[in-house]
């Protein structure tokens, strides 16, 4: 069972011929609305990708939140434990042209709610065989979950992104870190890729190189590049979801973490090959068909 504790927004995608500039207004052509936030895209990930997986997060009062919940839940996600706060729920407001340029606006909502973990969210991150977060909702809840999972002996992996520093406590419980080129840095400081400085910090490290596939290295001295899946490339978007939460999946079945890398690769290769976010993390058999072929 995974336990993913992280954010959950509501995707508004308007596309349009080009971006409008301050002030102006761009009639567009086409505007769909999907689940988002990394949290959410994990857990649905982790959902498809065969897993038994629950979600814990703060959702909005609003229609969105509705909307959300009922996504997630049609996605498989267990959402018996997510809390509805009142008024909106986390919104990304997000532009995008036909050259796939984008800008984007995040209103966090009520992922910045989720505080405080209840006894039975703490009961759920206990009961589970590994506990997923990202960097969308406060610190501080993250750094609770993770001693929570450390305390019932739930593996946690922390998903680093959005890039930015980690504190000490959070870093104590970390069993598994996966970051990309921009987080890693972000992670240890410099202008450099150190991956012997991140496994000072964390035992265990997946590094995502995008299309040249992921590396992962530990303590016990295990440090191999995992080339990545050819496909034909559509829209990278969600791939670091998707991959993460293959991950989370292969290695709650038990998996070897390389080969769980390499199945994940699969799930981000799988991903990369559709357009769009959510909509575009794909099953476990989309993800054999890859791992296979
Ligand atoms: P993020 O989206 O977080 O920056 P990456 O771009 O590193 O993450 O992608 C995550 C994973 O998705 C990679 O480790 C790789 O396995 C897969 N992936 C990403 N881009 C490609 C690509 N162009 N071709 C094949 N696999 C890809």
């Amino acid at each position: 069972r995974i336990v993913v504790a992280g954010s959950a927004n509501m995707d508004l995608v308007g596309l349009a011929p080009r971006l409008p500039r301050p002030g102006e207004t761009v009639l567009g052509d086409d505007f769909l609305m999907m689940p988002g936030g990394k949290g959410a895209n994990q857990a649905i990930a982790a959902a498809r990708a065969g897993g038994s997986t629950v979600f814990l997060g703060a959702i909005g009062s609003d229609a969105f939140g509705v909307n959300l919940n009922a996504r997630l839940h049609a996605a498989g996600v267990d959402m018996q434990h997510v809390r509805t706060s009142y008024g909106a729920s986390g919104v990304a407001v997000i532009m995008v042209d036909h050259g796939g340029e984008n800008s984007i606006l995040v209103a966090p909502g009520a992922n910045n709610s989720f505080v405080g973990l209840t006894p039975a969210e703490q009961a759920a991150i206990a009961a589970g065989d590994v506990l997923l977060c990202q960097q969308e909702i406060p610190v501080e809840t993250v750094i609770e979950a993770a001693r929570v999972a450390r305390d019932g002996g739930t593996r946690m992996i922390l998903n680093a992104a959005p890039a930015r520093a980690l504190p000490d406590e959070l870093l104590a419980c970390i069993d598994l870190l996966v970051v990309n080129e921009v987080e890693a840095l972000a992670v240890t400081g410099g202008d450099r890729i150190d991956v012997p400085g991140l496994l000072a910090l964390v035992p265990r490290v997946v590094l995502t190189l995008g299309g040249n596939g992921s590396r992962y290295a530990d303590r016990d001295g295990r440090d191999e590049t995992v080339p990545a899946f050819h496909v034909e490339v559509t829209d990278t978007t969600a791939a670091g979801d998707a991959f993460t939460g293959a991950l989370a999946v292969a290695w709650a079945e038990g998996r070897d973490l390389v080969e769980a890398v390499r199945w994940a690769n699969a799930a981000g290769a799988a991903c990369v090959r559709r357009m769009g976010a959510s909509n575009a993390l794909p099953t476990r058999d989309e993800i054999e068909q890859v791992f296979r072929a």
